[in-house]
C-alpha cells in the first residue's frame, strides 16, 4: 500500500497542472485514492494502480487492499506522488461516477473548511446507493425552458434587480443578499432563475425544510415545468432515482433542501438560497456545515451567481461583500409596539383582535403555563428527576427538559400552582377576544386563512403562498434575549420578520414588548435589519465570535492546550468533561488550513478525538 509523503505534493495543484478530464475519461497508471474511512487520523489520500480494463475515472467507486482488508474508494484523479510499492485497485464496484473535478473541488474546499474527513464529506454529498436504480439508468437531453414566463416580474422595481437581472443574463460569478418584499420571495426566485435558464445555463435552489412544500420551492418548479425537480424527502430509492436522473442531465434546475446544495447540476450559473438565516440551512450532524457557505463556494468555483434571500440575512450575510437587492420602495406594514397588558393582552391588541378578519397570533412558549411552586410542601417547583422547568401542557404536568412526569422534587407531590401563559392559554383568550374560529397550530402545519386565528411558535411560520392577513400580533418578543446560543436574537427577528410579512397587504403589526427601543425590535418596526446587525456584529466581536470568523469545537486528551495555544487564535476558551479537554477556537479565515493541518496530526496521533465546525450558532 502506498501512501502521500507528509508534507508531500498538493493534490489540487496536481489536478491543476494537467488538463481538465472529461468526466467520463478512464484512467489507468497510478491514481489517488480516497479511502472510505471517515476518520480525520487517516484523511489523506493514498495511491493506487489502475487498470484500465476497470473502466474506471474520477469519481469511481472501487475496491482497493487496505491494512490487510478488502475497503472501498473513489478514485480521485491521476497522481505523481508515486511511493515505492505500489497495490492494485481491484475492482470497480459501481459505474457510476460520484462527483466529477468540479465537485472534487467543491468536497475538497468542504473537508478543509469544516475540518472533517473527505470520505465523510463525499458519502454526504450523494444519496446513499440503491443498486438496482444504477442498471436503469437514464439519460437525456435536459428539456426546452423557452417560452416560459412568471406572472409577475418583480426584480426590475427592486434597488440593484436590474444590475442583478443583467448579471444573470450574461452569466457570470457573484454575490448578492437579496431582501424580498412581503409576499414575494417566491416571484422572485422564479424570475431569477428563469433569468439564468434562458441564458443556457441550470440553477440550484435551495430551501431550509420541504414539509409542506414551501412556496418559494411551488413557484419555480411551477415556473420552470419539466426542466425542474424537486430533490427533497422520498424514500431511499426515489432519492437516488432522483439524484441519478440529475447526474444524467435531465434537469436544468433543482429545487431542494441542504443535500441538493451538491446535486450534479452542469454549467450551473445560478444558486439561490431561500429563507437563508433559517437554522435548516445547517447540517447537526457530521461534517457540519452551512449551506450558504458551500453555496457560496459553489457559486466561485463553477463562476456561478450566488443569491442569498432572506426577510432578515443573517449576520454571516451582512459581513459578505455582496451587493444588497432591497424593495425600492418601504414595503412593509405598519408596526406597532404597545406594552403587555394584564397577562399579555394590551388593550390595543383586544380592541384589534374584534375588527380583524384573519391574524396570526405568534407566541413562542409551548402549553399553558408552567409550575410555579408545589402546593404540597410549597417550595418552588422544580422535576424530582433532573431539577428542570416543569409545564402544563395537554393537562399534563411534565418536565421540560427530562420529558418525566411531573412530581415536586422536594416531596413527590403532583399538584402544583401554575403561572399561566404559552400557546395553550393564548388560545385560551383569545376564543373569548374574537368571533372568528381560533385555531393552534396543526401538524402538518397549515397557512393561516383569513376567516381565522391561528395561534402558533415558530415551527408555524413557513414560507406560505402570502396569506395576506390584516392581523400579526407578536407576543412575548422580550424572552429571545434569554434564549442560549450566540445567534439566539438574530434567529427570533428573522421569524418575527417572517410572520410580519403576511400583513404585508394592508395588514397591520401589532407587538407586545416591555423593551421597545432594543434593536431586534427597532428593526421589526423598520422592516430593515441593518441597524440591527451593526449592533449584532459588535456583540459577537466582543464576545470572541466574530461574524464570519470560523469556530471549532476540538474535543481531546490532555496535552491539547499547548498545540491550540500555537495556533495564535483569535479567542480560545477551555474545558474539561471528565478526562476530555475541549476548546472552543475561533480563527481568521485564514487559519483554517493550518489549523485543519494541526488537527489531523494530533489525531495521528490520538490527541484530538472530535472536530466540530460552528458550535456556538
Ligand atoms: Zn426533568
Ligand atoms: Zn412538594
Amino acid at each position: 500500500m502506498g501512501g502521500d509523503r507528509p508534507g508531500g505534493r498538493d493534490p489540487r495543484r496536481v489536478l491543476a497542472a494537467n488538463r481538465p478530464l472529461t468526466p467520463s475519461a478512464i484512467l489507468e497508471g497510478p491514481v489517488s485514492i480516497c479511502v472510505e474511512r471517515q476518520s480525520l487520523s487517516l484523511d489523506r489520500p493514498f495511491t493506487y494502480l489502475l487498470a484500465k480494463e476497470l473502466e474506471a475515472g474520477v469519481g469511481s467507486l472501487v475496491k482497493v487492499p487496505f491494512h490487510g482488508r478488502d475497503v472501498r474508494g473513489w478514485v480521485l484523479g491521476p497522481t505523481e506522488d508515486l511511493p515505492t510499492r505500489m497495490l492494485e485497485v481491484t475492482k470497480r464496484v459501481s459505474s457510476v461516477r460520484f462527483f466529477d473535478e468540479a465537485m472534487l473541488g467543491l468536497l475538497r474546499w468542504m473537508s478543509e473548511r469544516y475540518v472533517a474527513p473527505l470520505a465523510s464529506v463525499i458519502l454526504h454529498s450523494h444519496p446513499p446507493r440503491v443498486v438496482s436504480e444504477e442498471q436503469a439508468a437514464r439519460s437525456a437531453p435536459p428539456p426546452e425552458v423557452a417560452g416560459r414566463s412568471v406572472g409577475t416580474k418583480p426584480l426590475g422595481g427592486y434597488r440593484n434587480g436590474p444590475a442583478f437581472l443583467e448579471t444573470l443574463a450574461r452569466g457570470g460569478e457573484a454575490a448578492f443578499v437579496h431582501r424580498p418584499a412581503p409576499g414575494e420571495g417566491p416571484s422572485c426566485a422564479a424570475e431569477g432563475v428563469l433569468a439564468c435558464l434562458a441564458n443556457g445555463r441550470s440553477a440550484l435552489v435551495l430551501v431550509p425544510e420541504c414539509e409542506p412544500l414551501p412556496a418559494t420551492a411551488a413557484a419555480v418548479l411551477e415556473a420552470v415545468g419539466d426542466a425542474g425537480v424537486l430533490f427533497a424527502g422520498g424514500d431511499k430509492r426515489e432519492r437516488y432515482r432522483t439524484w441519478l436522473d440529475i447526474a444524467g442531465g435531465r434537469y436544468r434546475c433543482v429545487v431542494g433542501t441542504r443535500p441538493a446544495v451538491f446535486s450534479p447540476l452542469t454549467s450551473l450559473g445560478l444558486v439561490w438560497i431561500s429563507r437563508e438565516s433559517h437554522p435548516g440551512h445547517r447540517e447537526e450532524r457530521s461534517p457540519h456545515y452551512h449551506v450558504r457557505e458551500v453555496a457560496l463556494a459553489r457559486a466561485r468555483t463553477e463562476g456561478a451567481t450566488a443569491v442569498i434571500s432572506a426577510a432578515c440575512p443573517s449576520a454571516e450575510a451582512a459581513v459578505l461583500d455582496a451587493v444588497q437587492v432591497t424593495p425600492a420602495t418601504r414595503a412593509w406594514p405598519p408596526v406597532e409596539v404597545v406594552r403587555p397588558g394584564t397577562e399579555g393582552r394590551a388593550p390595543r391588541l383586544l380592541s384589534a383582535l374584534r375588527s380583524t378578519r384573519g391574524a396570526f397570533v405568534f407566541e413562542p412558549l409551548r402549553g399553558y403555563g408552567v409550575a410555579r411552586v408545589c402546593r404540597a410542601c410549597s417550595e418552588p417547583a422544580a422535576c424530582a428527576s433532573c431539577g428542570g422547568l416543569l409545564r402544563l401542557e395537554s393537562g399534563r404536568v411534565s418536565c421540560a427538559v427530562c420529558g418525566g412526569v411531573g412530581r415536586c422534587a422536594n416531596c413527590g407531590a403532583s399538584d402544583f400552582g401554575i403561572r399561566r401563559g404559552g400557546r395553550e392559554r393564548v388560545e385560551e383568550w383569545l376564543s373569548r377576544a374574537t368571533a372568528l374560529a381560533v385555531r393552534g397550530s396543526a401538524t402538518p402545519v397549515e397557512p393561516p386563512r383569513r376567516g381565522e386565528v391561528v395561534v402558533g411558535g415558530p415551527e408555524a411560520v413557513k414560507d406560505f403562498a402570502d396569506p395576506k392577513l390584516d392581523l400579526v400580533a407578536i407576543l412575548d418578543p422580550d424572552l429571545a434575549a434569554s434564549r442560549p446560543g450566540l445567534a439566539s436574537a438574530e434567529r427570533a427577528l428573522g421569524v418575527w420578520m417572517e410572520a410580519a410579512s403576511w400583513a404585508g397587504h394592508g395588514g397591520r403589526v401589532i407587538v407586545q414588548s416591555a423593551e421597545p427601543g432594543g434593536a431586534a425590535i427597532q428593526a421589526l418596526v423598520a422592516g430593515n435589519p441593518e441597524r440591527f446587525h451593526r449592533h449584532e456584529l459588535l456583540r459577537r466581536e466582543a464576545a470572541g465570535f466574530p461574524a464570519g470568523f470560523p469556530v471549532f469545537r476540538v474535543s481531546g486528551g490532555a496535552g491539547l492546550a499547548p498545540e491550540m495555544e500555537g495556533l495564535s487564535p483569535v479567542s480560545l476558551l477551555a474545558t474539561s468533561v471528565d478526562d476530555e479537554a475541549i476548546f472552543l477556537v475561533t480563527l481568521r479565515p485564514e487559519q483554517v488550513g493550518a489549523f485543519g493541518r494541526v488537527a489531523r496530526s494530533l489525531a495521528e496521533k490520538g490527541l484530538v478525538t472530535r472536530v466540530e465546525a460552528e458550535p456556538h450558532l
